[in-house]
């Protein structure tokens, strides 16, 4: 029974086999049939071609790749990956092929090798199947000559970098001796005609200075000889000076030229800050050059910050003639200028914003433009910086606290310039009110005046079209009513004689734009009665005490509109009676019909000097006996200074700026040193007697 019950499963087996005979060979009939597809397919590639199974074994290699690892195809098909080397590590292969195993979906693995003397590039693909990994293909291309010529270019690039640098430098110091023989020739009589060659050879020099100096520049970050230099400087005062060094430029264009940087971006960050002048001057300048009218405005914002850092922007932006959309890319490029034209109407060399841009990225930064054409252009710079630990907060808002509430009046017609000064003055508590017109700021000055709380400050722009500054103030001055507010002069002249005609005015100061925080912040302490900050001195001695002092009939020689303001109001405060001279001719007409118990003397002054003053007192004192106590104003505490003075005639000195209670104190012990000096005498001649 059993024996034929077996029987019967061995015939079913059997027929189960004849059937599945015929599948298989089919399904191997197929998978040659593509073996040898591929085979064919892969045989005359011009690239090595190994493809392995699942199992790591190798089942197709073409000639390629047989010839690069010099072996026969029987060697390798139906062996492992890990059955030869071929030049890649085992270690780096498997790695590779593992992950592929566990990841499906891996994408390739390219490598770069140099095998056995050649240079290779080595392509790992994984082949997955209903998500499995199935197996891998390699692929192997010979890149010898690539790979030799990139370096070959490389090197000749370097080289000739190199060779540039060298050049620039050598052409710099020849220059520098014609630069400099030109000047000296320009200082010797010259005919018109030899003077305007010879600035013509200097205007001409110093261009290709300037060109060899960006040459150089370049060429040096080609080839990587520039290194960052990393120190701390003050954010603030960074900016202010190289605003002010290009302020010059656009005023000559009659340009509003302003500066905004929120009042507490002021502390210490660690950077090359010759090179971020270089950036920051290249994009200012270009602006000022593309720029026939409006203004020029350059802005620094934090992006983010921390304890340790902080990112910067620094916008440099115009009402220029603006950046075409094509162009707005390649100008970053080497030699590239979006006026490309032979006869183009700006000057330039197309290298400032390579170099800018090369700059930028050294430090890790990022800079790109927005512009409308007609409309003006937008630069921005971001760079991160690192913080200086416990560095001081140059421009507090303690000074002025003093002031809280205190209303002020801006009055320009420039916006920008309009919300900047407002920003400053509102971080000091102060009430700003704006005006952009004479006009605006006559019908705000009354209208404060009418509610009792007229303006203690009046921050005037001097160039103003329609009503006239000039006026404006003449107006102010002349109007008993309103005659008290301080009016402050802003002007975009960088020659101080600007400031005459508008002192006679009865203007008390005069700030030249971009207009710097800590000057506005001093003038208006100057102008309000409070030196400007210099060494901190205990609150206790800052109100000198009246009881302690006399009373006396002082004569002030000071040239500078504000410093004698500032001794009026210290010396008037302490209940001296005081009189102004503005030089030492004034001052010696003053001593003909008044009489005074002191001078305070600057010594530099025009027409007469201190000194030429004193001496001319002096001499007529020799003739009556009597002697008024002269006090030096210096403004350098020079090592020296003193004993000039004291050699000069003068009983002593102080420097500048002044300080209340040491200017007080001293008046005090020189007017005493003088009663003593009196009685004494007076005293000698009773005994006489
Ligand atoms: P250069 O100013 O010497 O030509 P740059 O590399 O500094 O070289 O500038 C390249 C070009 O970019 C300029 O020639 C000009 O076409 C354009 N450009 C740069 N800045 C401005 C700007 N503020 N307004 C308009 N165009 C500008």
């Amino acid at each position: 029974m059993q024996q034929e019950k077996d029987k019967k499963e061995e015939l079913l087996e059997g027929l189960e086999v004849r059937r599945e005979i015929p599948e298989r060979k089919k399904a191997e009939e197929a998978i040659q049939k593509e073996t040898a597809k591929l085979s064919a397919m892969i045989s005359g590639m011009e690239e090595g071609v190994i493809f392995a199974d699942k199992e790591d074994r190798i089942v197709e290699v073409n000639d390629y790749f047989l010839k690069f690892v010099n072996r026969k195809r029987p060697e390798i098909i139906g062996k492992t990956l890990w059955d030869f080397y071929f030049g890649l590590s085992f270690e780096e292969l498997k790695k590779n092929i593992v992950n592929f195993k566990q990841n499906s979906h891996s994408p390739p693995i390219i490598l770069q090798k140099s095998l056995h003397g050649i240079e290779t590039i080595i392509r790992l693909q994984p082949i997955y199947h209903k998500e499995q990994y199935d197996g891998i293909i390699l692929n192997l291309i010979d890149v010898t000559e690539l790979i030799h010529a990139k370096k070959e270019a490389q090197t000749a690039d370097g080289a000739k970098s190199e060779f540039l640098a060298n050049m620039s430098h050598e052409i710099r110091t020849p220059m520098n001796g014609i630069i400099g023989m030109t000047e000296l020739a320009l200082k010797t009589e010259l005919t018109p005609e030899q003077r305007e060659y010879l600035e013509g050879i200097k205007s001409s020099a110093e261009s290709m200075m300037a060109l060899i100096n960006d040459i150089l520049d370049f060429s040096k970050i080609e080839a990587r000889k520039l290194e960052l230099e990393s120190t701390s400087f003050n954010l603030q005062d960074f900016i202010y000076d190289t605003v002010s060094s290009l302020a010059f430029q656009a005023h000559k264009k009659k340009l509003e030229f302003l500066c905004n940087i929120p009042p507490h971006i002021s502390y210490n960050i660690i950077g090359d800050s010759k090179r971020l002048r270089q950036i920051l001057n290249n994009l200012i300048s270009n602006s000022i050059k593309f720029t026939e009218k409006g203004e020029v405005v350059v802005h620094v914002q934090e992006e983010s910050k921390t304890d340790e850092d902080v990112c910067l922007r620094f916008t440099v932006s115009d009402t220029g003639i603006g950046i075409p959309a094509s162009k707005r890319q390649v100008i970053f490029d080497v030699f590239a200028q979006a006026d490309g034209s032979m006869t183009r109407k700006y000057g330039g060399t197309g290298l400032g914003l390579a170099i800018s841009s090369q700059l930028v990225e050294l430090m890790g930064g990022r800079i790109w433009v927005e512009s409308e054409e007609g409309k003006g252009s937008k630069f921005h710079v971001s760079i991160s910086f690192d913080l200086q630990k416990h560095s001081e907060q140059k421009l507090g808002h303690a000074e002025l606290l003093d002031f809280k509430g205190l209303p002020v009046l801006v009055v320009d017609d420039n916006t920008s310039n309009r919300h900047i000064l407002k920003e400053m003055l509102l971080n000091w508590n102060l009430k700003p009110a704006e005006a952009e017109s004479g006009g605006e700021a006559l019908s705000l000055i009354d209208q404060a005046k009418t509610s009792g709380t007229p303006f203690s400050i009046i921050l005037l722009d001097a160039f103003m079209p329609g009503m006239d500054s000039f006026m404006l103030a003449d107006y102010i001055k002349q109007n008993p009513d309103i005659a008290k507010s301080t009016i402050m002069m802003l002007t975009s002249g960088t020659n101080h004689s600007d400031a005459n005609p508008w002192q006679k005015l009865g203007v008390s100061a005069h700030l030249v734009k971009p207009i710097k925080l800590s000057e506005l912040q001093d003038a208006i302490n100057l102008v309000l009665g409070i030196a400007p900050k210099e060494e901190p001195e205990p609150l206790t001695d800052r109100q000198p005490s009246k009881a302690a002092h006399g009373a006396y009939r002082i004569l002030v020689a000071e040239d500078n509109i504000v410093n004698r303001k500032l001794a009026f109001f210290i010396l008037e405060k302490q209940g001296h009676q005081v009189t102004g001279s503005c030089d030492g001719k004034e001052v010696l007409e003053a001593l003909e019909s008044d009489i005074f118990d002191l001078i305070l003397m600057d010594v530099q002054m025009p027409k007469m000097d201190g000194f030429e003053a004193t001496a001319v007192i002096r001499e007529k004192e020799k003739k009556t006996g009597a002697h008024i106590p002269i006090i030096a104003m210096t403004a350098h505490a020079m090592i020296g200074d003193r004993e000039r003075c004291i050699e000069a005639g003068m009983d002593d000195y102080i420097s500048k700026p002044l300080k209340a209670d040491r200017l007080l104190n001293l008046i005090e012990h020189v007017a005493t040193k003088k009663k003593r000096a009196q009685s004494e005498y007076l005293t000698s001649k009773k005994i006489e007697f």
